[in-house]
């Protein structure tokens, strides 16, 4: 196995093998607790790299950094201009140093290298998609009516100092969506990436210094969540806490800002709903909806784990979904034509696997799951849980593995299907497959979920806003929102007299 390592590029073997410290006012810092963590490369279980474990003492050095650059460094007086230059100089380095950005990813990760590859060069869109909102992010003139004569206005000011904690699926994207629009606002930043994943932050963090962004706008604290993160989440000094991951953890985020009421982002979990209606081109949809669950081995937070199926075309959809799956290889993210890595950690394998046990236990029937593992590594075969119930575990709670939880509808009262979609504590994305586009939009609109495609599966464009509702978060990633979650809104009124 270790055999593959062989395919590595020069510069990814040196980073590996460089000592990993902390990001803190433009320097690279050992960590106060002089304490490293083993990073694993979950294709294999072997110790690829260890980093610095940060701890409080590190967070304050670093958010007194970012509290410096936000009043008084060079950012502080940063024209928009600037910020879009620097962050267009940030998408090139991210594009030069695209294959090895990728390679790191997948070390870190799991992921195919070719699915890694594809996320670096997105992470280079949405960089840019930002840099050019710095300098259009408008107010607006008001007309106000209380006597006298008036100039009254609204302007967007960056909110400040912001605490960033960030998952492993997507360990690259994910710091790029959080960074590039708090960066664009003109905030400064402690970025807190997941103790499974922290490479590709740290080697961000190199590229951000190449990029000149100026000392203490960025910094990167590796560490653990209930120390480091938690730290980030409670500081008093922060103004601003942007968090993804689970639900659970996202509640304690929330009760951790709660002493300086700092504003607070989340983007949590979901269970999110898939309905293939009797006309929906299926030869798409099928793969649409196998995608929608299997595609980074499930560790998606809008994955399509729920599949609502029309009972006329119920067996065949499932059948071709579970085949779809078995057709999948599994392997080491560095193997060539490897659709699916593993599972991020021994820990997730086991979770996801008791699910599947679960469901088997509640006596729904097992499709697909049948592929031989590759001997190391924290694999899980896609595997389809047919004719299940609402009230099932598996139907009801986030796996976050390839499991697909399937159900056949026979109805056509649109608000009896809104009502199975709904029927969820998460809000964060839903599918729809059909050919008839007012069934589409009528649907769509009684969708209590952030996200709605038609048609197709997580449509990813830096423009269009993410989030969720009910507990799959707070707030919106993406677009144009996103830029003024990191704002807060001043209004101004002149008495002209
Ligand atoms: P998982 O349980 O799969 O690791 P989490 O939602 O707990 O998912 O983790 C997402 C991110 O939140 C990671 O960066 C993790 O370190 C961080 N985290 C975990 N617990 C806390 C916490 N109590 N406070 C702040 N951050 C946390
Ligand atoms: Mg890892």
């Amino acid at each position: 196995m270790h055999t593959l390592y062989s395919r590595l590029g020069a510069n990814v073997t040196a980073f590996l093998a460089r000592p990993h410290r902390l990001l803190i006012d433009g320097q690279w810092v050992e960590p106060r607790s002089e304490r490293r963590f083993d990073v694993e490369d979950p294709g294999t279980g072997a110790v690829i790299a260890r980093v610095a474990e940060g701890t409080a003492a590190d967070i304050d050095l670093a958010v007194a950094a970012a509290r410096r650059a936000f009043e008084s460094g060079p950012w502080a007086t940063s024209r928009p201009a600037e910020r879009t230059r620097l962050l267009l100089r940030l998408a090139e380095l991210l594009e030069q140093h695209g294959d090895e950005l990728a390679q790191l990813e997948t070390l870190d990760n799991g992921k195919p290298l070719a699915v890694a590859r594809r996320g670096i060069a997105g992470t280079a869109d949405m960089v840019r998609y930002m840099a050019g909102w710095a300098t259009k992010l408008t107010g607006e003139a008001v007309p106000l009516s209380m006597p006298g004569e008036w100039h009254a206005y609204t302007a967007h000011e960056p909110v400040g100092v912001v605490g960033q904690i960030i998952p492993w699926n997507f360990p690259l994207s994910m710091a790029i969506w959080k960074l590039a629009p708090a960066l664009a606002a003109g905030c400064t930043v402690v970025l807190k990436p997941a103790e499974q994943t922290p490479l590709n932050a740290l080697r961000l963090g190199e590229l951000i210094l190449e990029a000149g962004f100026p000392p203490g706008v960025v910094n990167i604290v590796t560490g653990f969540g209930g120390d480091a993160g938690a730290a980030l989440a409670a500081h008093p000094g922060v103004d601003k806490v942007a968090f993804t991951g689970s639900t659970q953890t996202g509640k304690r985020i929330v009760q951790a800002a709660l002493g300086n009421l700092k504003r607070v982002t989340l983007e949590l979990g979901g269970k999110s709903p898939v309905f293939i209606f009797p006309d929906a081109d299926l030869e798409a949809a099928i793969p649409g909806a196998a995608n929608a669950i299997f595609f980074n081995s499930g560790q998606v937070c809008s994955a399509g784990s729920r599949l609502y199926v029309h009972r006329r075309v119920y067996d065949r959809v499932l059948a071709d979904i579970a085949a779809h799956g078995e057709r999948l290889r599994l392997g080491h993210g560095l193997e060539e034509g490897v659709d699916l890595g593993p599972l991020i950690s021994r820990p997730q394998r086991e979770r996801v696997e008791a699910y599947v046990a679960d469901g088997r236990a509640s006596g729904v029937e097992v499709l697909g799951g049948r592929q031989v593992l590759p001997e190391h590594g924290h694999f899980v075969a896609p595997t389809v849980l047919a004719d299940t119930r609402a009230d099932l575990r598996v139907v009801r709670e986030e796996i976050f593995g390839p499991v697909l939880c399937a159900m056949p509808f026979d109805d056509d009262d649109l608000e009896r299907l809104a009502g199975l979609a709904n029927d969820t504590e998460y809000g964060l994305f839903a599918g729809i497959w059909t050919r008839d586009l007012t069934l589409a939009h009528r649907f769509a609109r009684r969708i209590r979920a952030g996200s709605v495609s038609v048609n197709a599966h997580m449509v990813n464009d830096p423009a269009l806003p993410f989030g969720g509702y009910k507990q799959s978060g707070w707030g919106r990633e993406r677009g144009r929102e996103a830029l003024e979650l990191y704002c807060e809104l001043k209004s101004v009124a002149i008495n002209l007299g």
